[in-house]
């Protein structure tokens, strides 16, 4: 590489990955306030935070989430995540180098004494708990175990047909080194609620008094295609309520109906109060109910709507035709234009809802009713993700365009046990946040307060040690100060302060100082006012 060139990388300018931005000030205060206001009003309705990794193990999602979800199926970022495994590797490699080279007894004597080797390290890493194996990689591991003792029994005698077997055994050997991972495969969280219902689980909280009542808010990793409103990394606002069954609950089902549509309804008056706090105008409130996987529910209505779908399939395009086998749900998600008219035309899930899904569907429409909250149904709205069943919701906002969803949310009784938990009955929402402060930014409401209270314009070494009094005064009495660290002109200091927005200019100079007295002015009017310095 030339100097030239070396200078030129050298000076390569970083941007930030698609998908990706800085949170710059002031617009961090308007993040700061909405997260605050989270705070503040999720605990008044009793809600804890929990705080997650943003990393997991991927089976996590694509189990919760579902492996058929464009989120597990094509948005993650995934990758393995190697231990060291330096000495695994060596070993692993002297047995692959051997191989292909086995001719004569003691070179077969060598080849299997290194794989013993290989192996043996293995578990004892793995019993000392240095290593984590996938569950594929434990079946390849046990694959392993047993070609080897296959290869181990095999006789000395160089008969055509054992050596033929053992040269087999051997490549079966080198295949199945090459295929055995170590590590595991981890992705960046698209989602939340798989992670809290996992830390449900791993926490035991079936013993603490239920619901269990919790929230999150953090980054979340999608790879989507970049637009307004739709980011790789964005930030969500999550809660969730989870309850374990107790075991005599099949003896209430009406009961339990109700109790579970009082919560849905009160998990979106929450959210309805959220958003009225931080000032978010216009929002719309949508419902629906999907009802439940039983054949008399949800999956009779599936089947009545892939029929109806099959019948019109010419009409509708490429997707939708693709989603009639996949997920015919999702093609009433679709906001293809030249599909409106048709769509409008298929059976809706309220009439093919069982009777305990529409009793608790009437009872949610009653409970938000009686708390005050407006509502509009949306009978297309079926949510993209598979653990969601009977209430499913979405807020939409204006001025964002067609990424017009701030917060989507619904019940999802199941999926605690899915992951390996007891019988639990879970709702929960998340929230954009990048849409919820764009949405405030477009309706005036995401004014960011800027600029400091207090710059202290000072000249000379004695008006320096009072102005850092001053500043310390200040501070600790909760104002922002400026303190311009060399000295200036009072004039150009006046103009420094206007620049950053400073509601008021300390003057400090020595004749300040040796009457002690501030001199205090008011930088919208000018105003100017002496007082005696403490
Ligand atoms: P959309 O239909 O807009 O893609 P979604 O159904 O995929 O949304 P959810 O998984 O329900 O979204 O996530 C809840 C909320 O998170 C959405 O309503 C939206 O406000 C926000 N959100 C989802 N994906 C992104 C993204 N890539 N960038 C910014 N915000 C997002
Ligand atoms: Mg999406």
């Amino acid at each position: 590489m030339s100097d030239a060139t070396a200078k030129k990388e050298e000076r390569r300018k970083f941007q930030a990955i698609r998908g990706t931005r800085d949170l710059l000030p002031p617009e961090t205060e308007l993040w700061n306030r909405v997260e605050q206001t989270a705070h503040e009003v999720f605990a008044t309705f009793g809600y804890g935070e929990i705080r997650l990794p943003t990393f997991e193990q991927t089976e996590l999602f694509s189990r919760a989430v579902g492996g058929e979800t464009d989120i597990v199926s094509k948005e993650m970022y995934s990758f393995f995540d190697n231990p060291d495994i330096s000495e695994l590797e060596e070993t692993r490699d002297v047995v692959r180098e051997l191989g292909p080279t086995v001719n004569t007894q003691a070179e077969q004597e060598s080849f299997l004494f290194y794989l013993s080797q290989f192996i043996s390290k293995v578990e004892q890493r793995l019993a000392a708990g240095e290593l984590i194996l996938s569950s594929t990689a434990l079946s390849d591991l046990s694959a392993l175990k047993n070609t080897f003792q296959e290869l181990q029994v095999l006789p000395d005698s160089a008969d055509a047909h054992t050596n033929d077997k053992r040269k087999l055994l051997t490549v079966e050997i080198l295949v199945a080194l090459d295929l055995l991972k170590f590590g595991e495969r981890v992705s960046l969280r698209p989602e939340a609620t798989a992670s809290v219902c996992r830390a449900y689980i791993e926490h035991n909280m079936q013993q603490l008094p239920q619901p269990v009542k919790l929230y999150a808010m953090g980054p979340m990793f999608r790879r989507e295609r970049p637009q307004k409103g739709r980011y790789r990394q964005f930030y969500q606002i999550d809660a969730e309520v989870l309850e374990t069954v107790r075991p005599d609950a099949a003896k209430d089902a009406a009961k339990e109906l109700a109790k579970d549509a009082v919560i849905d309804a009160e998990v979106i008056e929450m959210l309805m109060t959220f958003f009225d706090k931080v000032g978010l105008q216009g929002a719309t409130l949508f419902i629906n109910s999907i009802g439940h996987n039983a054949d008399n529910c949800r999956r009779g209505y599936v089947a009545k709507l892939k029929s109806a779908l099959e019948k019109v399939k010419d009409k509708l395009g490429a997707d939708s035709q693709r989603r009639i086998d996949t997920n015919p749900l999702r093609v009433l998600d679709s906001k293809l234009e030249s599909e409106q008219a048709i769509i409008a035309t298929l059976p809706h899930i309220a009439d093919h809802l069982c009777d305990d899904c529409k009793a608790h569907y009437a009872a949610v429409k009653r409970q938000l009713e009686l708390r005050g909250v407006l509502y509009q149904e949306n009978w297309r709205l079926v949510r993209g993700l598979d653990y969601y069943m009977r209430t499913t919701f979405e807020i939409t906002a204006p001025g964002l365009g067609s990424q017009n969803a701030v917060c989507g949310g619904g019940r999802y009784d199941g999926l605690v046990e899915l992951l390996g938990g007891p019988p639990t009955k879970g709702i929960g929402f998340a929230i954009g946040e990048d849409r919820l402060i764009l949405a405030l930014q477009e309706s005036g409401k995401g004014q960011a307060q800027q600029g400091r209270d207090v710059y202290i314009a000072w000249m000379g070494e004695r008006a320096y040690a009072a102005a850092i009094r001053a500043a310390k005064d200040l501070r600790n009495a909760g104002f922002s100060v400026e303190l311009p660290p060399v000295e200036q002109k009072f004039g150009k200091a006046l103009g420094q302060a206007d620049k950053l927005g400073a509601r008021y200019a300390l003057i400090l100079g020595d004749n300040e100082v040796s009457e002690a007295l501030w001199t205090l002015k008011i930088l919208s009017t000018g105003e100017q006012q002496k007082s005696v310095s403490s």
